[in-house]
């Protein structure tokens, strides 16, 4: 079966790829999303906030709402313009060429599944977790991966944040606006975080250090109820009663098919033409988390899909494709 031919393509379905999706199907570009399978390793259709309860800083929802719900309304709000979603994942893209070429399924097929005339990359990131049983039933259940996202849930709590980088000290420190106390558990005996972090961490009076130890088992069944914490040179395992985990041990993100393909720091995270979404090959187009190592919201991502929509229309237009009404022409804009 020879590949179809799509205007755009957009690899990965969170607040990023899934408004670039409403946005380009409102175009009538028919935008074709590979949304993603569930694996082992965490990914997931929808994002990360699939894997959150309850989201209070979406803007539009002013009692808050589910994680999945929100995602699902993205998904049925872009299938409604006529976005067509496949439940699969890339699992190779040659951009070497136009029209550009994506592989599902065996890599090394001679033929490619999908052509593409522009691609939005918005295959996200995913935070790096502990790797512990239980952690990923009790994550939105006291186990967390955004203070900015969950902080206010641990009003009074005594909680943990894992890790000693920059994003642990940041996430103590924010957390400690409503949690009784903050421990933080690192694995050694010095901080990684930037003086100046540091300096404010050891100032507040709210936040503990467990120096030299890590978390060997986290206790609870539907929620968090404590942890056992290892001491990495002696050994001694010890009680820490908290009821909120914060890991902040750094994030990946889902790059790993764009390697020689798309400039990106040391880190992997794609590198754009701020603040348009365009990456060194035209007609490739980056958003959301994938190129975002700061903000990290669902709300700045679903901004950035919205830039990488406008870049891809611009650019089909410019050669030659017939854009319905673009969302960035005041003029024409519907309603
Ligand atoms: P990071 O700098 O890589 O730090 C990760 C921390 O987690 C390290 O302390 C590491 O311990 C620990 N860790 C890693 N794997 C672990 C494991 N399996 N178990 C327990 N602990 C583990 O990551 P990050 O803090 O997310 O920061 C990423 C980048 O963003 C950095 O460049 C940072 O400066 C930047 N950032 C800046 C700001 C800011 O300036 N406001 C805020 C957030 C992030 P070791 O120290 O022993 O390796």
């Amino acid at each position: 079966m020879s590949a179809s031919l799509h205007d755009v393509v957009i690899l990965g379905s969170g607040p990023a790829g899934l408004t670039a999706a409403i946005y380009t199907a409102r175009a009538s570009l028919e935008p074709l999303v590979l949304e993603g399978e569930p694996s082992s390793t965490g990914d997931q259709p929808g994002g990360q906030l699939m894997l959150t309860t309850e989201v209070e800083n979406f803007p539009g929802f002013p009692e808050g709402i589910m994680g999945p719900e929100l995602m699902m309304n993205f998904k049925a709000q872009a299938e409604r313009f006529g976005a067509k979603m496949e439940t699969v994942k890339a699992s190779r893209v040659d951009f070497s060429e136009r029209p550009f070429k994506i592989w599902v399924g065996d890599p090394e097929a001679a033929e490619p599944t999908y052509l593409a005339r522009t691609v939005i990359v918005s295959t996200g990131a995913e935070a790096l977790m502990l790797g512990l049983p239980k952690e990923t039933e009790l994550t939105g259940h006291g186990v967390s991966t955004c203070a900015t996202c969950d902080g206010f849930f641990f009003r009074d709590h005594d909680i943990a944040v894992i890790g000693g980088g920059d994003s642990a000290i940041e996430e103590a420190t924010f957390l400690t606006k409503f949690a009784k106390s903050v421990t933080i558990v690192h694995r050694r005996d010095e901080l990684r975080a930037s003086k100046i972090m540091q300096d404010r961490a050891f100032a507040n009076p709210k936040i503990n250090f467990q120096w030299d130890s890590h978390v060997v088992e986290l206790k609870g069944d539907t929620k968090l109820e404590g942890l056992v914490i290892e001491n990495t040179k002696t050994g001694e395992r010890s009680d820490l009663t908290v009821t909120g985990m914060f890991v902040a041990i750094g994030h990946r993100p889902n790059t790993s098919i764009f390697k020689g393909q798309l400039a990106m720091k040391d880190s992997g995270y794609l590198i754009t033409e701020h603040p348009s979404s365009r990456t060194n090959v035209e007609g490739v187009f980056a958003c959301g988390d994938v190129q975002d190592d700061y903000y990290r919201q669902a709300i700045t991502a679903a901004g950035s899909g919205c830039t990488a929509a406008i870049d891809a229309e611009r650019y089909l237009e410019e050669h030659g494709v017939e854009v319905d009404h673009p969302d960035w022409r005041p003029e024409e804009r519907q309603g």
